[in-house]
């Protein structure tokens, strides 16, 4: 099923043609791919293909293009810029080849850049650089970064905003602080509860949530979450949650919310977070093993992971 609208600039950009389709793509909204190696022409220079961008959209003036993908590749540090646009990709580091992607990316000043896992596989130096790059461009060209990522750590330091999604829906979002510091989806407790931290003892287990993300051809009912959630009540059985405010520009999308976990169900403490475990509530059918048991305590009911 396909529906819903993605607008830009109030244009529902599913209603396009497909040229006037081609005509945003790399020109008002450009985008980073995860992995620049598959991302990038192997048989074509790196200078050709920074240049392409521009001379498909004319956004440049032509006489000027391929001394603004010398200087793009010097922005992006590029060491040695003005002969390395010469390099074909695999003459590029990781590191180097991602830099090229997001000098592609800025080629024509967009208004928008999605930037999906920009910094996977890349050492935690260059990450750094990547970030900073992001950054300073979002603050010198006034370009809006969508970041996808699952680092929780890349999300801190450079967004200000956060969407939190779950089997493909947004289940919680929100101003940074608030996401970070009060979450209200167990999910979004749960991602960030599972990072390790510098001052827990080194012996802890490091926690992780239970179960598996669900099979999205066959989504559980109710709140798709329900089958790892530790918080659910009867109702998230079986009906499906909408995004709620919790907090000024903040939303969830939860029957329960970690403001009630916290009260009623001891979130504060919890170390067993086997699905229902803070509640009592299973469906059906369902019997909980004992906490800690030799299987190692998970679910093993049929019905923990079937949609109903
Ligand atoms: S408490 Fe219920 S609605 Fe909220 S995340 Fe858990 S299962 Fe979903």
């Amino acid at each position: 099923m396909v529906g819903g609208q993605i607008l830009f600039h109030g244009r529902d950009l599913l209603k396009l043609s497909r040229e006037e389709m081609r005509r945003v793509r790399g020109r008002d909204i450009a985008m980073i791919f995860q992995d620049p190696l598959s991302a990038l022409n192997p048989v074509l220079r790196i200078g050709y293909q920074v240049d392409e961008a521009m001379h498909a959209h004319d956004k440049v003036p032509r006489n000027q293009v391929a001394a603004r993908s010398v200087h793009l590749l010097d922005t992006v540090r590029v060491p040695d810029a003005s002969r390395r646009v010469r390099d074909y990709p695999h003459q590029f580091s990781g590191g180097m080849r991602q830099r090229a992607m997001i000098a592609m990316g800025l080629a024509n000043r967009p208004e928008l850049l999605i930037a999906d896992e920009p910094t996977t596989a890349l050492d935690v130096t260059v990450q750094a650089q990547i970030l900073e790059l992001l950054r300073e461009m979002n603050r010198e060209t006034g370009t809006s970064i969508i970041l996808i990522t699952h680092n929780l750590g890349v999300v801190a330091g450079l967004c200000s905003r956060v969407i939190v999604m779950y089997a493909g829906e947004i289940v919680e979002e929100g101003p940074i602080e608030q996401i970070f510091e009060n979450p209200q989806h167990p999910y979004t407790w749960a991602l960030l509860r599972s990072i390790p931290r510098i001052d827990f003892a080194r012996h802890d287990r490091l926690r992780s949530i239970e179960g598996l993300p669900p099979d999205l051809i066959a989504l559980p009912r109710g709140c798709k979450f329900h089958p790892r959630c530790p918080f659910r009540v009867e109702r998230c059985l079986t009906d499906e949650p909408s995004l709620q405010t919790v907090k000024g520009g903040q939303r969830a999308a939860c029957w329960v919310t970690m403001k009630r976990a916290y009260e009623e169900m001891g979130a504060a403490d919890i170390i067993d977070t086997r699905p229902g475990a803070a509640s009592g509530v299973h469906p059906p059918g369902f019997t909980l093993p004992p906490f800690g048991a030799a299987d190692g305590g998970g679910p093993t009911g049929p019905s923990e992971v079937a949609a109903p």
